[in-house]
């Protein structure tokens, strides 16, 4: 409602009086056809996993400005609102209802994987739909943590770097995952990292290298289907000079390294055998999804 009137108004106060009326009438069609409700899609879960994507939304609405500041990214992560519905479609099969909260507003008019201020290039328009979705996301992850105790967050992305392959974020840089096995096992990473609530959890027993590159890593389950990931058994860290993502915003604020016993992992999807099909999309998302199953009941819930 708050949008609305501010919108209303910022029309009404550039115009000549003779305009007035026409060009109210404007944009009271336009404010009656969009809410921010319409930009967010959210599902409620019955499993300790939330999945997000923020930057594979198309809407474009003139009435929100693009964003052009400097350090502004704009592009587009194609495909991945689908492939996250898809991951839902096939874990429904399998009886297991995701918690879901997709952006489809496009990453031009606002970036939902930064901080507020570093969303809007200073354009406050969006402020409010940049609260309810984190608000949304910051409600389901209290409901996980209350209802299940623990449990993680997947936000899924589209890079576009050179290697054909999945890249996995746990706020661990490049150059720290080529560290040795003692020293990226130490507690100063484990703090450092999105996913300090499980070891916590399970110390002595479990450690980061595990989680990282081990046997049962997402890395090395997904490699295991036939999809390159990094962090994983076979590719431990990227060589020198490759590009890698360590995780963004989203998986700080809501993986457990400030608090809270919800994790979260940010994946990165190459886009050849990934993303560039809609059968490649949908046979990932069947192979993700048997995946994160076997993931959620090795290390969050073993009755899932
Ligand atoms: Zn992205």
């Amino acid at each position: 409602m708050i949008k609305k009137l501010i919108f209303f108004f910022v029309i009404i106060g550039c115009l000549k009086p003779n305009e007035y009326t026409e060009q109210v009438n404007q944009a009271e069609q336009v404010i009656s056809l969009q809410s921010w409700d319409d930009f967010i899609e959210n599902r409620q879960g019955n499993i300790p996993l939330m999945i997000i994507a923020v930057h594979g939304g198309s809407l474009d609405p003139d009435w929100i400005k693009t964003r052009t500041c400097d350090e502004a990214t704009i592009v587009k992560d194609s495909y991945t609102k689908e492939v996250a519905l898809k991951i839902e479609s096939q874990l429904k099969i399998y009886g297991y209802n995701p918690y879901i909260v997709l952006n489809d507003l496009h990453r031009k008019k606002l970036d939902l994987n930064r901080s507020l201020n570093k969303s809007n290039c200073g354009d406050s328009t969006t402020k409010p739909y940049w609260n309810l979705f984190h608000e949304q996301v910051y409600n389901y992850r209290t409901e996980i943590q209350n209802k299940f105790g623990s449990g993680l967050v997947i936000d899924i992305h589209g890079q576009s770097h050179e290697e054909q392959r999945i890249e996995l974020g746990y706020l661990l840089s490049s150059s720290e995952l080529k560290m040795d096995n003692s020293t990226i096992n130490s507690s100063s990473f484990k703090n450092e990292s999105s996913v300090r609530s499980l070891l916590n959890k399970n110390l002595g027993e479990l450690k980061l290298t595990d989680l990282l590159s081990g046997e049962f890593s997402i890395g090395s389950l997904l490699s295991q289907k036939g999809y390159a990931s990094v962090p994983s058994k076979e590719v431990i860290a990227p060589k020198e000079g490759e590009l890698y993502f360590s995780g963004g915003y989203n998986t700080a604020i809501y993986g457990s390294r400030n608090s809270g016993s919800v994790d979260a992992i940010q994946i990165e999807l190459n886009m050849n055998g990934v993303r560039n099909t809609d059968q490649n999309r949908s046979v990932f998302s069947k192979n993700f999804a048997e995946v994160i199953i076997s993931y959620l009941k090795t290390y969050y819930k073993n009755d899932l």
